[in-house]
C-alpha cells in the first residue's frame, strides 16, 4: 500500500511541475529505482500497474529479473556499464542510460547484433564535470553521438545526467537546463539511428525541477521504496 500510495504522490507532483511548465506529463516517465530492494518490492509496484524500473548492477538486476520476468516491466539500466558486462545488459534491458565512451557504445553495438537486436541508448554527459561522476565531458558527447549513430544495432535516443545532490534542489536547474541545451545541440546534425526524444533527468529529491526543464525520463527511487541501507 505504501509504496502505491507513493507512486501516486510522485505521479501527482510530476503533474503539477508539467502544468506549471505548460508541458504535458504525459511525455514524462516515472522510472521506478528498486537497486538494492527485493524482488517482492518490485512485484508490489508491478502489481499496482507500475511498468518503468530502473536497476544499477547486473548481476544483482539479473537475478531479480529472472525471478520477475523478462517481460514483466519495461527494465532500465542507470548505472556504470563495464564494457565486460555489456552482454548482460543486452539481454536485459529495453534502455540502457549510461553510455559514455565510444569503446561501450561499440561493445553493446557488438552485443546487440549477435542477438538482432536495435538496442536503445541513452548518453550520460558527465554536466557537473565530477571527477568522482561517470558520465561523457560536455565536449566529448557531441563527438561520442557523432560516431555512435554509425552502429546499425544501436539507437541513440537521448541525454541522461546526474547533477550534484544540493539541499535545494533549485541549484540543480542550471544543469537541467544545460542538458537540455546540449539534446538540441546533437538535434540539428540530423544524425541517423539518432533522436533527442528523451532526456533522463531528475531523482527524489529534485524530480519536479527537472519535469520543469524538460525531463522525459525521471529515476525515482528513495521517495518511493524508501532508504536504501
Ligand atoms: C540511485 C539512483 C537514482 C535514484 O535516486 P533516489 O535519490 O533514491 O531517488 C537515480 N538515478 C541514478 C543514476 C541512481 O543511481
Amino acid at each position: 500500500m505504501q509504496i502505491q500510495s507513493n507512486i501516486k504522490k510522485i505521479h501527482d507532483d510530476i503533474r503539477a511541475a508539467a502544468q506549471k511548465s505548460g508541458r504535458d506529463a504525459s511525455r514524462v516517465t516515472l522510472i521506478a529505482v528498486s537497486k538494492r530492494k527485493p524482488p517482492e518490492m518490485i512485484q508490489q509496484a508491478i502489481d499496482a500497474g507500475h511498468r518503468d524500473f530502473g536497476e544499477n548492477y547486473i548481476q544483482e538486476a539479473m537475478e531479480k529479473i529472472d525471478i520477475l520476468g523478462r517481460e514483466s516491466a519495461i527494465w532500465h539500466f542507470i548505472g556504470h556499464l563495464q564494457s565486460n558486462k555489456a552482454k548482460f545488459a543486452v539481454k536485459y534491458f529495453d534502455l540502457i542510460h549510461t553510455v559514455d565512451t565510444l569503446k561501450l557504445a561499440g561493445e553493446i553495438n557488438r552485443q546487440a547484433r549477435k542477438i538482432g537486436k536495435i538496442q536503445k541508448i541513452l548518453l550520460q554527459v558527465n554536466i557537473a564535470r565530477e571527477t568522482t561522476k561517470s558520465g561523457a565531458e560536455e565536449n566529448e558527447v557531441m563527438n561520442i553521438a557523432k560516431q555512435a549513430c554509425q552502429f546499425d544495432n544501436l539507437h541513440v535516443s537521448g541525454l541522461m545526467c546526474m547533477p550534484p545532490f544540493f539541499d535545494d534542489p533549485e541549484d540543480a536547474r542550471i544543469y537541467f537546463k544545460r542538458l537540455k541545451q546540449i539534446s538540441k545541440e546533437i538535434e540539428t546534425l540530423n544524425l541517423p539511428n539518432t533522436a533527442m526524444t528523451h532526456l533522463s533527468m531528475g531523482m527524489s529529491n529534485d524530480f519536479t525541477v527537472a519535469v520543469e526543464e524538460g525531463a522525459t525520463f525521471v529515476r525515482v527511487g528513495t521517495a518511493i521504496f524508501g532508504a536504501r541501507l
